[in-house]
């Protein structure tokens, strides 16, 4: 029925018309069954977003209690509800005392990842035009760059995969150097001078466009899908100076950072960011319901208050904008992480998942790179540790491997980008589950390796 009535996203179909689909029946903390009755570690949290684990019956509770209360909502024409003007101070106050940003100011609340880069980059058209800035308009992204699918987001997605046969990116939308030092660096370049070289392309770039012409530059704190890239040395500090000196926003895409992943409450925190506006999804939900934010800083916001007699109303927003059951469901969410200290838990246990890897894995040819910050790591394989030769287009270990490792009982995701497995559990997640995860992944990588040669 599936291959018959299904058409799945991001899957082959001539794949699946093979293969058919892998079905799950249930799941719980870090573990799941399938449909074989096969346990599971997800070590993937679904796509980077069950932050709290999975089955927890306190979301069920609040989702059910708001259906049955209010069912919905919608915030046209300045109409609210509690559960979502409460969502919207929290998250407010969580980036002010936990992600040093007092500076944002108002929150604006979609229904995905995609949708809130959207509205990312229709606010920043909105913005220079109040402030009689036409021409800045252009955006850049990054090499590598995982933004979503939606015309806007999947052109800012830099990912030439999801372009394909779509005609992306749209005007308008750059893709400057991906700063993955382990793959990019050249003949023993110091952390810092790549960071130097990154920086310069992207001042290159805005200087070959045209400062006027350039309104904004977005930016994963980690890259996620493209193969958690973690910032080099200083890069946003760096980054941030070049943006300073030509008026550009910086849009933060927290959507998978946000809410502990990286072992803060923010990446926005973690790299010491000042973003101008911030996307954030997944974990606000902890994706037991579908719902984005955008958090919008005092220089963005000021400029909408002072021209809005002048505009008329906001002439954006959806159907499902601050939806009360979605607001009630990341209330709770946010709860158990805080009460748990899931952030804590992630920050406590980043040096565990990455010694497992590098004791189990770091002597295998075909590894080349081991990394992560918090709980977001990466085993990058590669066809000769030596020279950090990839292997040649087609090959793809990580596919093989990841395929492997689901047989052996745990979920790593095959990225698009770099050859990389991610781990990305969820932020619940204990130093023997960890263990245990990556002694089933160990696994796979050992029946794979033979068949690399
Ligand atoms: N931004 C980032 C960093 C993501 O990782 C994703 C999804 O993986 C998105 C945006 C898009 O989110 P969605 O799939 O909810 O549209």
């Amino acid at each position: 029925m599936d291959r018959l009535s299904l058409f799945h996203p991001v899957t082959s179909i001539a794949d699946l018309a093979a293969n058919g689909p892998t079905i799950y029946q249930s799941a719980n903390g870090v573990r799941m069954q399938n449909a074989a009755g096969r346990d599971v570690i997800d070590m993937g949290a679904g796509l980077w977003c069950v932050n709290i684990g999975y089955g927890r019956g306190e979301l069920a509770d609040a989702a059910a209690d708001a259906m049955r209360n209010l069912s919905y909502q919608h915030l046209f024409g300045g109409a609210s509800c509690e559960a979502t003007i409460l969502l919207a101070d929290r998250i407010l106050t969580l980036f002010r005392n936990r992600a040093n940003a007092p500076h944002m100011a108002r929150v604006f609340f979609g229904t995905s990842g995609s949708d809130a880069n959207d509205t990312a980059l229709k606010l920043v058209r909105y913005y220079n035009n109040m402030r009689g800035l036409p021409a800045k308009k252009k955006i850049i992204s990054r090499l590598g760059a995982y933004h979503g699918v939606t015309l806007a987001s999947g052109s800012l997605t830099g990912i030439a995969a999801y372009h394909k046969a779509f005609d992306l990116p749209i005007e308008g939308v750059l893709h400057t150097s991906c700063p993955h030092y382990y793959g990019g660096s050249e003949n023993g370049e110091s952390e810092a001078a790549f960071t130097e070289r990154m920086v310069a392309d992207l001042e290159a770039m805005i200087k070959r466009e045209g400062p006027d012409t350039v309104a904004a530059f977005i930016a994963e704190p980690v890259i996620g899908t493209g193969g958690v890239v973690l910032p080099p040395e200083n890069y946003f500090q760096r980054v941030q100076e070049v943006l300073d000196r030509h008026d550009i926003l910086l849009i933060a895409d927290e959507v998978i950072t946000g809410f502990g992943r990286t072992g803060q409450w923010f990446g926005t925190g973690t790299y010491g960011l000042r973003p101008d506006i911030v996307s954030l999804a997944k974990g606000l939900t902890s994706a037991y319901f579908p719902m984005s934010a955008n958090v919008v800083s005092e220089r963005i916001w000021s400029v909408l208050e002072d021209t809005s007699a002048q505009m008329g109303a906001f002439m954006h927003g959806f159907t499902y904008s601050g939806h009360p059951v979605g607001s009630a469901v990341a209330m709770a969410n946010i709860d158990i992480i805080e009460q748990e200290g899931m952030v804590e838990n992630a920050a406590a246990l980043a040096p565990r998942l990455l010694s497992a890897l590098q004791e189990r894995l770091g002597e295998n040819p075909y590894i080349g790179d081991i990394r992560g910050v918090g709980l977001m790591a990466a085993v990058e394989f590669v066809a000769d540790r030596e020279t950090r030769r990839p292997f040649a287009p087609g090959t793809n270990p990580h596919r093989l491997v990841a395929r492997l490792a689901t047989e052996q009982g745990v979920l790593t995701r095959a990225l698009p980008y770099l050859t990389v497995n991610s781990f990305s559990p969820p932020l619940s997640i204990t130093a023997s589950e960890i263990d245990e995860a990556i002694d089933r992944y160990a696994q796979a990588v050992a029946l794979a390796t033979p068949q690399l040669a």
